[in-house]
C-alpha cells in the first residue's frame, strides 16, 4: 500500500443565510459555498495504528497549535468512519499540511475531513464506498460534503445538501485573517440573542438568484454587490476590531466585503488579479490584519495529487 494525498481547498460563504432556531437546536441555512485557492493537503500513510501529525505549510503563516492530535482532528474522526464502513481497522497516520486558517471560517478541519475520506478510500481500496463519501462527510460535519465537491454551490438544510451553481471565469479574493479563532457555536448563538434582544423577524427563506446570476455571468461587480452574510453582526458583536478590516477593505476599493463564515476571516473581492495584488498590499499595510493573503475561485474539490 503506498501513501495516498488528497489536496482539498478552503471555501468562502457568498451568502450565509441563517434561518430561525430550529426546534432540534440547528438553524436551516441558505449557504452559497465558493472553494478558493487555499489549499491543506492530507497524506494517509499505512501504519500499525491510527495517527495524526500537522504542520503548517511553507509560508502559510497557519498557527496549529489549537488543531487536535486525538480522535477529535476531523481528519481522524472521518478515517474511523470510513474504515467502520468498509470494515478494516483505522491504521493510518494522517499528515495534514494546512495552509487554511484555523477556526477562521474557511472550513479548514471540514477540509481535512474531506480530505481524508479520499485518501483512506483510495488507501484502503474502498472503491464501493467512494459515490457514499458525502453522505459520510455530513455525519462529520455540514461543511465536509461540500469540500469534496468544489467549485460553487448551493447548500439548504444545515448546508449538506448540495446543488451545483454554474460560475464563468474566475474571482479574485483578498482574505484578511485574524489573531485568534472565533467558536462557531457562539457565533450561531450570539446571532440568535442579538435577533431575540432586536425582536427581529427573519424573512424566511432569503433570495439568491442575483447572486446566482452574477456567478454564472462571471460578473464581480454584480457578486460584490450581492455578497452576504447573516452570522456577520454577531461575529462584529464577538469581535468589534473586524468592522475596521471591512471598512478599510471598502475604502481600499473592494467591490465587496464580508466576514467569512463565523469569521473572524474577512473576504474582499478584486476586479482581477492586479486589482487583488494591490488590494492586499494596502490591506497589509493598514494593519488592520495577521496575514494578507490572496486566492482566486472557484476551485475543484478535494483531489488525489
Ligand atoms: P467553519 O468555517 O466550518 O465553521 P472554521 O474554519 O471556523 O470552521 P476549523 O479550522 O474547521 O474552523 O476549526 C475549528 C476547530 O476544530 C478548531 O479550533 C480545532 O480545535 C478543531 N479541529 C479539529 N480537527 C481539525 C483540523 N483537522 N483542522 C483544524 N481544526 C480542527
Amino acid at each position: 500500500m503506498k501513501p495516498v494525498t488528497v489536496r482539498v481547498p478552503a471555501k468562502v460563504n457568498l451568502q450565509l443565510g441563517v434561518g430561525p432556531l430550529r426546534d432540534d437546536g440547528y438553524h436551516d441555512l441558505v449557504n452559497v459555498f465558493h472553494a478558493v485557492s487555499l489549499f491543506d493537503e492530507v497524506t494517509a500513510v499505512p501504519a500499525d495504528a491510527p495517527s495524526v501529525t500537522v504542520e503548517a505549510a511553507p509560508d502559510a503563516q497557519v498557527a496549529i497549535q489549537n488543531v487536535p492530535l486525538d480522535g477529535g482532528n476531523l481528519a481522524m474522526r472521518a478515517a474511523r468512519l470510513l474504515a467502520e464502513r468498509a470494515g478494516v481497522e483505522p491504521n493510518v497516520e494522517l499528515r495534514i499540511r494546512k495552509a487554511i486558517p484555523v477556526a477562521g471560517g474557511m472550513a479548514g478541519g471540514s477540509a481535512d475531513a474531506a480530505a481524508a475520506l479520499l485518501a483512506c478510500a483510495r488507501l484502503w481500496k474502498a472503491d464501493l464506498l467512494l459515490p457514499a463519501l458525502p453522505e459520510l462527510g455530513a455525519e462529520i460535519g455540514s461543511d465536509v460534503p461540500f469540500a469534496l465537491l468544489g467549485e460553487s454551490a448551493i447548500g439548504l438544510g444545515r448546508g449538506e445538501r448540495l446543488t451545483p451553481l454554474e460560475t464563468s471565469g474566475t474571482f479574485h479574493w483578498v482574505f484578511a485573517t485574524a489573531d485568534g479563532g472565533l467558536s462557531t457555536p457562539a457565533v450561531y448563538a450570539e446571532c440568535d440573542r442579538l435577533r431575540e434582544a432586536r425582536g427581529e423577524r427573519v424573512p424566511w427563506p432569503p433570495a439568491y438568484d442575483e447572486l446566482a446570476k452574477a456567478l454564472a455571468a462571471g460578473d464581480a461587480r454584480a457578486l460584490g454587490a450581492a455578497l452576504a452574510n447573516d452570522l456577520q453582526p454577531a461575529a462584529l458583536s464577538l469581535r468589534p476590531s473586524l468592522r475596521r478590516t471591512l471598512d478599510a477593505g471598502r475604502e481600499l476599493g473592494a467591490l465587496g466585503s464580508l466576514v467569512s463564515g463565523s469569521g473572524p476571516t474577512t473576504a474582499f473581492l478584486a476586479e482581477s488579479a492586479e486589482h487583488a495584488a494591490g488590494l492586499a498590499a494596502a490591506l497589509a499595510g493598514a494593519g488592520v490584519a495577521k496575514q494578507v493573503v490572496r486566492a482566486y475561485g472557484p476551485v475543484p474539490g478535494a483531489t488525489v495529487v
